[in-house]
């Protein structure tokens, strides 16, 4: 089913190229915060109508917008201890440090 999903994401990538390279879009927290509450309102919508096939593109279309927080502000790090096989987490400052969800590494090298 997660398969299923992340193809339907990679469909609404497609489909939207038109207006710019997704990959490429680097937004400001504010200009994510609009798309997001955007996409949420139609997904919502479709779903108060039960209209399965708006459920299935504005759902990718969240789906995608996540993906983006998780890369451009989540800052994901490949692990170096599992030679970049996982991804960490980091976030200066902040009092935890996620660990690689494959080797369990901080996947950072501590800075003496
Ligand atoms: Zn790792």
């Amino acid at each position: 089913m997660r398969t299923l999903f992340a193809k339907r994401m990679d469909d609404e990538t497609e489909a939207n190229a038109h207006k710019g390279d997704w990959d490429m879009w680097n937004p400001t927290k504010e200009e994510w915060l609009w798309e997001f509450e955007y996409h949420k309102a139609k997904l919502q919508k479709a779903i108060s109508d039960g209209d399965r096939r708006l459920i299935c593109e504005y759902s990718a279309d969240v789906g995608n917008l996540a993906e983006k927080a998780f890369n451009v502000f989540g800052k994901p790090d490949v692990c170096i201890d599992c030679n970049g096989e996982g991804v960490v987490c980091v976030a200066i400052g902040d009092e935890g440090m996620s660990r690689c969800e494959l080797c369990s590494g901080t996947g950072v090298k501590e800075v003496k």
